[in-house]
């Protein structure tokens, strides 16, 4: 069966274009196309995973690089000590891509719980 790849892999394979702010060998971080608050990035692992609920333990290590990657990219944005990581996971949180992604967001007071 194939799948039409998401258009995260097309990111990452360079079919189409992403203000890229941060690359690692494992991850890559770019500005979200539609940002919800002034700094609004997705931190992707190269690796397919569709989300955190696809992982495995396996993955544990390449989860820790994506988290370390996120903090990196709030530091490089300025959002200081304050700022927020969300991993929707599944159609009903509100998943939209099916590529694992994390969105770091910061830059202005954020309301918890989120709306
Ligand atoms: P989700 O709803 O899956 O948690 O988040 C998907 C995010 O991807 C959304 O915030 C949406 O704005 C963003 N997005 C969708 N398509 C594109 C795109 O083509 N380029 C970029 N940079 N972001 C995208």
């Amino acid at each position: 069966m194939s799948h039409e790849p998401t258009i995260f892999q097309k990111i990452l394979d360079g079919e189409i274009p992403a203000d890229v702010v941060l690359e690692t060998e494992d991850c890559l971080a770019f500005r979200d196309v539609s940002p919800k608050a002034p700094v609004h990035v997705l931190v992707i692992p190269k690796k397919p995973l569709v989300n955190l609920a696809d992982a495995t333990d396996e993955d544990a290590a390449l989860l820790g690089k994506c988290l370390r990657v996120c903090d990196a990219v709030a530091k490089q944005e300025g959002c200081g000590e304050a700022y927020r990581v969300v991993a929707n996971t599944g159609v009903g949180a509100g998943q939209s891509v099916f590529h694992l992604h994390f969105h770091v967001m910061g830059g202005r007071d954020l309301g918890w719980p989120p709306g």
